[in-house]
């Protein structure tokens, strides 16, 4: 679904900071350079996290990203814990968090819908590739994933998720995970946006940007149109600009994407990858016909389903983000 403006068509991005509650996990993925492992890292003080709002005044999403704990840990509780104070700092500091911590228990989830608009968790895939990348990681079991999906949707919490591509899975096991998607969001309506996240190498694999191989792009916009095809048109489909060239994005969304997701001044997943600003996204996207807009971690189709006290919050916060980028000295405040 394409939305028009006097401008021409809109694609969306979020002003956002990132947060890491902590970086241990008890998956192993083998593509992951983000974890480090049990016991290597502490939880992110309150400290920390309020220095890293103050060097970010403009990033109204508060994407919490944390390290999985394992749901029997006895630090589990210490660690949800951080994610609720986490959650109130954001709020407290006027802006919205947005958790993607793995999977959680219906109570933890429950708890974390009251302070977050929305959340995320991505399915990633299906697969033999799927199953080799995941050996060691038991939290992502294809059918856990789906579970929280599901629990989410019981509960109503605005949702993020998505698929990692170009992990050798074939086009086949996309569609099927596309079609699990599209079937969730039918019976339930809570899945705001779809990431379709190419895979690129991490830290130490690649210092530099390079174009992936034509095939990959080609790959990329396939999936795109398959996707658009196939998930319902209220669904945003999402594309994380650094993780591909600029000069092709104008292609992915003419494909179907419609969003460029949370842009922060780093992609603490893809550091090797920098984040092109919002300024030069806008010039450029403006040169091919589509018009930038910010929004906040909710989409507006879901904003009034929201608990009350949620959706007061987001409506003021709605009309300062709106201020904010009609004014063209704010564009490159935030060097988002
Ligand atoms: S669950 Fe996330 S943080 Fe943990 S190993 Fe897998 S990709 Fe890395």
């Amino acid at each position: 679904m394409r939305v028009l403006s006097r401008s021409g068509r809109v694609v969306t991005w979020s002003p956002s900071v990132t947060l890491v509650p902590t970086r241990q996990c008890f998956n192993a993925c083998s593509y992951c350079s983000f974890r480090v492992p049990l016991g290597a890292d502490a939880w992110l003080g309150d400290r920390q996290a309020e220095a890293q709002l103050q060097a970010r005044p403009g990033a109204l999403e508060v994407l919490l990203l944390s390290g999985e704990v394992a749901p029997a840990a006895a630090n589990r509780r210490d660690w949800f814990e951080r994610l609720r104070a986490l959650s109130r700092l954001a709020l407290a500091r006027g802006r919205l968090p947005h958790t993607n911590a793995g999977p959680l228990q219906r109570a933890e989830m429950a708890a974390l819908a009251r302070l977050n608009p929305s959340m995320g968790l991505m399915l990633e895939g299906l697969g033999p590739a799927y199953g080799r990348d995941h050996r060691h990681a038991p939290s992502k079991a294809l059918l856990a994933r789906l579970e929280q999906l599901e629990q989410a949707g019981r509960l109503g919490i605005p949702f993020t998720t998505g698929l990692l591509l170009q992990r050798g899975e074939t086009l086949a096991q996309r569609r099927e995970a596309l079609e699990l998607l599209a079937l969730l969001q039918r019976q339930w309506g809570h899945i705001q946006e779809v990431i379709l996240q190419p895979w690129q190498p991490g830290p130490g694999a690649l210092q530099h940007r390079r174009a992936p191989a034509q095939g990959g792009l080609q790959d990329l916009l396939e999936t795109i149109a398959e996707a658009r095809a196939i998930l319902p048109p209220e669904v945003h489909l999402q594309l994380p600009p650094n993780l591909v060239p600029l000069e092709h994005l104008g292609e992915a969304l003419e494909a179907g994407i419609d969003d460029l997701g949370g842009i922060d001044v780093h992609d603490v997943i893809n550091p090797t990858w920098p984040q092109p600003t919002p300024a030069a996204l806008a010039a450029r996207l403006q040169q091919q016909g589509w018009l930038l807009q910010p929004r906040l971690c909710v989409h507006e189709g879901w904003i009034a389903g929201l608990p009350a006290a949620l959706r007061a919050r987001v409506a003021r916060l709605q009309q300062a983000l709106a201020a904010a980028w009609d004014r063209p000295d704010q564009r490159s405040l935030e060097a988002c």
